[in-house]
């Protein structure tokens, strides 16, 4: 059942004033952007089902003023995605490509907040979910609205053409996929440079962090399914115990990370989910795993994936397994993501922007991390258009430096007490993002 949304303060931003400095800009829409960002964060979607969120967003960059297309992606099983494409061309100069996701998370939320989600869904699974924007990317929709407006009104300080995408489907890595499966490149036009940012706990709103080179790590989900021979619990001598097969495999599993991967460029191998068995009593035929593996480099990705097929056959082969009987291990190539490159030219250029539009000392130089994001897949294999995500504190600046004055950090992404402070989080999203575009779009 579709659940019909009021989203008022979107349809009464109005037309963005022309002719203004960029601060004096975001001085103005930020009342009605906070606004905006709360019903977006009462108003979750699930990845795949973004089409409220979606609707929304193309509705208030057509009122900036941007040719807007909707339903731009294609999955592949043939359905259509939610993706927004809004493009602004002003005169000749570099095409931009900006990002933002869409999609919540499958998370009951807990961080007791007047705007909290009380939205409940059902996951692929059928299983009743509660659904929550705990990776903030209701922060990303409402700070590209605020940045669609604050360009559309700055726009004799830059060149060229803005290209601003509307990503369905971050979380499950489909939507970038789906995106260009659908000829975005081919219908919208191809971009010299794309850019994003990222939410998130490791900094206090008002300032950013920015990683040059590898940010994020590549993911390749991977199903395992042991297979052995069931029988009776007492006599395990007439069967091939696949629990036991599973207790060797969790444990061998973390050698390839600790003894056949490089250290100098790090991996990470997870079992998130195992299931075999019904009943105590009975060995079963199977057991089935679903694995996350995380690494930056092809070849450390291709170490893991060939230690768990060799780790899967060995245990088989241990315990005497029949030939028709072997593991399976199943790459979902749909699930899988490869590493997010942040190009150290286009990098600089960023960071230069940042500097210059928050002062220097409220930008950081980050590590990158383990986490996954499919942003990456807009700079095409090889990197041919060079992409850079940075990174936007969101945390209440009181709260972060107590809780760092303790050693702690406050709850982060993918945490159903994940609380951006709406106010200055996106007050300095769209001064970052707007100040990033008019200093890249440049003839
Ligand atoms: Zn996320
Ligand atoms: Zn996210």
């Amino acid at each position: 059942m579709k659940q019909v949304y009021f989203w008022m303060t979107l349809l009464t931003l109005g037309v963005p004033a022309f002719g203004q400095t960029l601060d004096h800009v975001v001085d103005g829409e930020l009342s009605g952007l906070v606004v905006a960002y709360k019903e977006l964060h009462a108003h979750p979607e699930l990845s795949r089902h973004e089409d409220q969120t979606s609707a929304r967003l193309a509705e208030a960059l057509r009122q900036a003023g941007y040719k807007v297309t909707e339903h731009v992606g294609k999955y592949p099983d043939g359905s259509q995605a939610d993706g927004v494409v809004a493009i602004l061309e002003n005169g000749p100069g570099p095409r931009l490509l900006i990002r933002t996701d869409l999609d919540a998370l499958p998370v009951v939320e807990e961080t007791g907040l007047s705007y909290s989600s009380r939205v409940k869904s059902t996951n692929a699974s059928g299983q009743e979910v509660g659904v929550m924007h705990a990776c903030g990317h209701d922060v990303h929709v409402t700070t590209m609205i605020g940045t669609a407006r604050a360009l559309a009104a700055t726009r004799a300080q830059w060149h060229g053409t803005l290209m601003l995408i509307g990503q369905p489907a971050e979380e499950t890595v489909e939507g970038a996929k789906a995106m260009l499966a659908d000829g975005l490149y081919e219908r919208f036009g191809k971009p010299d440079m794309a850019i994003a940012l990222h939410d998130t706990n490791t900094h206090a709103a008002g300032t950013v962090g920015i990683v040059s080179g590898p940010t994020l790590a590549g993911v390749t989900s991977i199903d395992v399914t042991l297979r052995g021979q069931g029988g009776h619990g007492s006599a395990p001598q007439l069967g091939k115990d696949p629990v036991v097969m599973a207790g060797e495999f969790i444990v061998q599993l973390q050698t390839i990370v600790s003894r056949q991967e490089d250290p100098r460029d790090p991996a990470v191998v997870t079992i998130g989910d195992i299931h075999g068995g019904a009943k105590r009593n009975v060995i079963p035929n199977e057991v089935k795993m679903e694995l996350t593996t995380r690494a930056f480099s092809d070849r450390a990705m291709s170490v893991i994936i060939e230690g768990v097929r060799r780790t899967a056959q060995g245990v088989a082969l241990a315990a005497g397994v029949a030939e028709d009987r072997q593991p399976i291990v199943t790459i979902l190539e749909n699930e899988s993501a490869p590493a997010t490159y942040n190009d150290p030219a286009l990098a600089a250029r960023v960071k230069a922007a940042l500097a210059k539009a928050l002062g220097a000392k409220n930008v950081f130089d980050d590590a990158p991390i383990m986490a996954s994001e499919d942003f990456g897949l807009f700079g095409l294999e090889g990197h041919k258009i060079p992409a850079v995500i940075f990174w936007l504190g969101a945390m209440d600046p009181q709260k972060f430096a107590a809780a760092q004055a303790e050693g702690k950090l406050l709850p982060g992404l993918h945490t159903s007490k994940f609380e951006p402070l709406p106010e200055p989080t996106l007050r300095t999203g769209v001064i970052a993002m707007s100040s990033v575009a008019t200093a890249l779009l440049q003839r």
